[in-house]
């Protein structure tokens, strides 16, 4: 059965591109009400004019930004649903990381999904219900080479899942983690342009070698990880909480790790 929303309000950030709009318009699709957040951009502007959601402009790790996000939700009706989609991914490896891109990478994935969790959770609690989920990566638990700071953040946002869901969940709040693998969205299409120019190949190319390496040997859709975003998010999973959930294709299997 589709999940369907029936006009719940949901809270999306990292909303303006990749999964985080195929997860707003998904929701959208099925009857959520939607407030989207994220940093100023004509994508963020256009898809809120698109699905007649309210748009917040503003950055997931300066707290007064956030409270602006969850307010315009309060006075919205309040969100039922918190998705956690902005990210950012930096390359770097811990012998030489920079300083600056390790606290971007924390700043942006955990501290900024943590501000998001702290502002919506005591009107939440207040209702006695709710449903969080936070987009994690495979990184979190596979991190390749150039993913330090990365794969810690995205390991972190796992640990403060669990934490809020088995805190909170006799309260009537549910909190779960997506991870997805390698997806095509702006983000991934960068790390490919950048894989592309040091390989001197192109990034066709660098999309193909990454679906080698997972057992379905494609990239994902990102409406197929905004259908996993749908299903924790709406009472389709209404017995689970403190999940994590890998939509990565299988990119974990032994045979896919050894390169066969
Ligand atoms: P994306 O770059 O399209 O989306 C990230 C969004 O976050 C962008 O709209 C960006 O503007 C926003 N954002 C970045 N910093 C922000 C800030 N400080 N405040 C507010 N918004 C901010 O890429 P995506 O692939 O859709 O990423 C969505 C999430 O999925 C991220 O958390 C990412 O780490 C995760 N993820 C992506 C992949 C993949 O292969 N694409 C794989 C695993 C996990």
């Amino acid at each position: 059965m589709t999940p369907q929303f029936d006009n719940k309000l949901a809270l999306i950030t990292g909303a303006g591109t990749g999964i985080g709009a195929a997860s707003a318009r998904l929701l959208a699709e099925r009857g959520a009400r939607l407030v989207l957040f994220g940093l100023p951009s004509p994508d963020l502007t256009s898809l809120g004019e698109e699905l007649g959601a309210v748009v917040v402009e503003g950055n997931v790790t300066i707290q007064a930004d956030v409270e602006r996000a969850v307010a315009a939700a309060e006075a919205a009706g309040g969100a039922e649903i918190v998705i956690n989609g902005a990210g950012i991914m930096l390359v770097d490896d811990a012998a030489d990381l920079e300083l600056g891109g390790w606290d971007a990478s924390i700043a942006v994935n955990l501290t900024g999904t943590m501000l998001v969790c702290r502002a919506a959770l005591p009107a939440m609690l207040e209702r006695g219900r709710g449903s969080i989920v936070n987009i994690s990566s495979i990184a979190a638990f596979n991190a390749s080479p150039g993913s330090a700071s990365y794969a810690a953040s995205k390991a972190g946002v796992v640990g403060l899942t669990r934490s809020i869901a088995y805190r909170y969940g006799p309260e009537g709040i549910r909190a779960n983690c997506l991870c997805p693998g390698w997806t095509r969205t702006p983000m991934s299409e960068m790390e490919m342009r950048d894989l592309a120019e040091a390989n001197g190949t192109s990034i066709e190319a660098e999309f193909e070698n990454a679906s080698k390496r997972n057992s379905l040997r494609r990239i994902a859709d990102p409406v197929e990880i905004a259908r996993c975003v749908a299903f924790l998010a709406s009472d389709e999973s209404s017995f689970v909480t403190g999940a994590t959930l890998m939509a990565d294709g299988g990119a974990r299997s032994p045979a896919t790790s050894h390169g066969r």
